[in-house]
């Protein structure tokens, strides 16, 4: 190579490799994320051949980070995090208390000084915002109650850990576990009712940087951000409109870390936000992703590459300790906690799987720990271990949840069942955790989707009278659709137990109403399969999605482009005098000529 190029190589040799391992991964029915990990590994600097920079890794993987949180903020409004603090504000600190607990019960158990233990629990009860955002997305629950909740949680964490890290070094001065210099007594003493007033001022510091920024993006922010976007917009630059995003998340999270103190993710939340009302937030979500998708990858990669396979048979034993608290430990608080809230049990099991792992703040902590002299090193080498391996225990944590979730709620059913005049009203009330039932419909319609598409055809049946019920990705529409006294389940239609509720072998038609090609030909797979007879009809927006709905199953496909442009025919033969004929060369090419399709309409009479 002509001369060093760290950027490139760490960058190039990260998202190669962990394309090949997220592949491979996946190929072997684990979740991709595992491959990054191993692929993080091995350009670390602890296995042999090629290392990548180590202080890059990490710079890149904040990139990921900041494009996360700004996605989340352009689905949260400022209501929605409102109505998750009565719960997310008591429930973050209660659990970071009990984790910091646990790791300070570790650490002493270890021989370690008290302020080291403290920051070592501290760094275990902290959880990573890549790993939970990622893991609520895949889940599509990022837009449920649950998921504000979770995603509340974050960032009362976050907060917490903004405050810690100035802190620490304050705490470690007086302590004097570090290796500060040593001072005469009298010298010490003062220096502690310094530290006293110092320690409340910095609180205060902190808390006024935190509110000042907070103020300004809304009270500004609220204004500018949109009203920029707007204008972008208007140049009809497509390439700008990116720009403008991504200038606008990295922009404001970098400032708000640079000025204010505030953390990164924290910053580019708040970007997100005050852009979520407008109705560009959807555009400015899909710009993002790509470069969001690359990024979160290079911090499991960078999660990898600090990790030294080496101790997990040097110290096995401390190493399950730490896995237990970080995985076990702040799973159950977390869970107890929300119950205590009297949130269904589904909500209380996603929100502890949700944290029950460790990341990017743990290792920022563990680092300051060593600079202070107040961790050993050995601490920083457990958080690493126990990050890595809770990341990969995450899924299965989800997966667990899942499975102990309708055993769980028999149990508690069958209690309610001796006692049924206490029930809670919370869990009588309607709401997306509530156990759902397979409908009882039969001979009925299935909608999946109601969209601009879904909508026109559900209400069209609805005026028909034929009895139907629909299955709808977004909780918002499902609420509307319930409140209309219209049978409708959320979640993914792709996914087999949701599919389930639909009746589908009582069924007698179902219309695939969702623009993703690949989910509708999951579900008419499903379709056909559970009701050989069903009448499937499909929307496609290409002749390739045409085809392949059929290979599945699909009775009819509707081409939404085919339909439009039969629509403008339509119209352009009323005015036009002369018969105007529909003709699709390319549908031509490959069906045979007897597919033009000629329109009905006569020419309007002349006047
Ligand atoms: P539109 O493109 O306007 O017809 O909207 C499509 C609708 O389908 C939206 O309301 C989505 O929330 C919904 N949708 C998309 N994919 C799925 C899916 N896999 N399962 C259920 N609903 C979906």
């Amino acid at each position: 190579m002509p001369h060093d190029t760290p950027l490139i190589s760490t960058i190039v040799g990260g998202l190669v490799l962990a394309f090949i391992f997220g592949a491979l991964a996946h190929r072997l029915r684990m979740p991709p994320l595992i491959g990054y990990l191993i692929a993080g590994v091995l350009v670390g600097p602890h296995t042999p051949g090629y290392v990548a920079d180590q202080s890059l890794a990490p710079e890149l993987a904040e990139i990921g980070v900041i494009l996360l949180m700004f996605g989340v903020g352009l689905h949260f409004s400022l209501k929605d995090l409102m109505s998750v603090r009565g719960i997310a504000l008591p429930g973050a600190i209660a659990q970071i208390a009990f984790a910091t607990l646990l790791g300070w019960g570790l650490g002493a158990l270890m021989g370690w000084p008290t302020g080291g233990s403290l920051v070592f629990g501290l760094a275990l009860s902290v959880a990573s915002t890549v790993v939970l955002l990622k893991a609520l997305q895949e889940r599509r629950l990022v837009e449920t109650e649950r998921g504000r909740i979770a995603v509340g949680w974050l960032i009362v964490e976050d907060l917490a850990m903004v405050l810690a890290l100035v802190l620490i070094p304050a705490a470690a001065g007086i302590g004097g576990e570090g290796h500060a210099p040593a001072e005469p007594l009298s010298a010490g003493l003062n220096r502690l009712f310094d530290l006293d007033l110092g320690i409340g001022g910095m609180i205060a510091t902190t808390l006024v940087k935190v509110a000042l920024f907070v103020a300004l993006m809304l009270v500004f922010g609220r204004k500018l951000i949109p009203w920029t976007m707007h204008r972008i917009a208007h140049t009809g630059s497509r390439e700008l409109f990116r720009l403008g995003v991504l200038a606008i998340a990295l922009g404001v999270a970098f400032g708000a870390a640079k000025l204010f103190g505030v953390s990164l993710a924290l910053g580019a939340f708040f970007a997100g936000m005050v852009l979520a009302e407008s109705e560009l937030s959807h555009r400015a979500a899909q710009e993002s992703l790509p470069l969001r998708d690359a990024f979160a990858v290079l911090f499991f990669v960078s999660v990898g590459m600090l990790f030294d396979p080496k101790i997990l048979i040097d110290r096995p034993l401390p190493i399950l300790a730490t896995i237990f608290i970080i995985v076990i430990g702040k799973s159950v608080a977390a869970l107890l906690i929300v119950l205590a809230f009297k949130k269904p049990l589904a909500t209380a099991l996603t929100i502890s799987a949700s944290l029950g792992q460790i990341g990017e703040f743990s290792f920022i902590l563990a680092a300051l720990g060593v600079d202070l002299g107040l961790l050993p090193e050995e601490g920083r080498d457990l958080i690493l271990a126990g990050a890595i391996i809770s990341i990969i225990l995450n899924p299965l944590l989800f997966f667990l949840c899942d499975r102990l979730r309708p055993l769980l709620e028999g149990t508690r059913r069958e209690e309610s069942t001796a006692e049924p005049a206490v029930a809670p009203a919370e869990e009588t009330a309607p709401s997306e955790d509530d156990e759902v039932h397979p409908s009882g419909l039969h001979g009925h319609a299935i909608v999946v989707g109601y969209g601009r598409v879904g909508k026109i055809v559900g209400q069209n049946l609805k005026s028909a009278g034929t009895p139907f019920l629909v299955i709808e990705d977004s909780d918002k529409r499902v609420g509307e659709l319930k409140a209309q006294g219209i049978e409708a389940f959320l979640g993914n239609a792709a996914a087999t137990e949701t599919l389930n509720l639909a009746n589908l072998p009582a069924a007698r038609s179902i219309a695939i109403a969702i623009p993703n090609a690949f989910e509708a030909c999951r579900i008419a797979e499903q379709a056909r399969s559970a009701n050989p007879s069903i009448l499937i009809v499909a929307r496609a927006h290409s002749d390739a999605e045409v085809e392949a709905l059929k290979q599945y199953g699909a009775d009819t496909v509707i081409m939404g482009e085919r339909e439009i442009a039969l629509g403008m025919v339509d119209r352009l033969a009323q005015v036009h005098h002369e018969s105007v004929a529909y003709e699709d060369s390319a549908y031509e090419d490959s069906h045979g000529p007897d597919t033009i399709i000629a329109t009905d309409h006569p020419p309007p009479e002349r006047e």
